[in-house]
């Protein structure tokens, strides 16, 4: 299986599981979050676990994808986001007409000209 051959639909679901796996880890590295689970007694290697699943996520996403992914992941919590009547909601600007006709374009993922957030579309 190639990476290079991915549909846009499996380009998009892999940088879903990313990002959960990226949120992850932020909250489980909170040093409140930490003690209160240790208290519990949940804490069993967690951020080991999502940080060898997050490498083995890794090896199947496009670099391109992951550079464009990990640059926006440095400014916004969540990375890729949903579209709505063409409207990105991640930062509610209105998509232009250009993006959303470019939705066709296979294989490609899209990003907000506004905001730079990956984006989806719900329906
Ligand atoms: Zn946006």
């Amino acid at each position: 299986m190639s990476t290079m051959s991915s549909t846009l639909s499996d380009k998009l679901d892999r940088i879903f599981r990313l990002q959960d796996l990226d949120i992850m880890l932020t909250e489980a590295q909170d040093p409140e979050r930490k003690r209160e689970e240790e208290e519990m007694g949940f804490r069993m290697g967690t951020i080991e676990k999502l940080t060898a699943a997050r490498s083995r996520l890794l090896s199947q996403i496009d670099p391109r994808d992951l550079r464009l992914y990990e640059r926006i992941a440095k400014r916004h919590k969540h990375a890729i986001v949903p579209v709505e009547d063409r409207t990105c909601l991640g930062c509610y600007m209105a998509l232009p007409t250009s993006a959303v006709s470019l939705r066709t374009e296979p294989e490609q993922l899209l990003t907000c000209e506004n905001c730079g957030r990956i984006l989806y579309w719900l329906e």
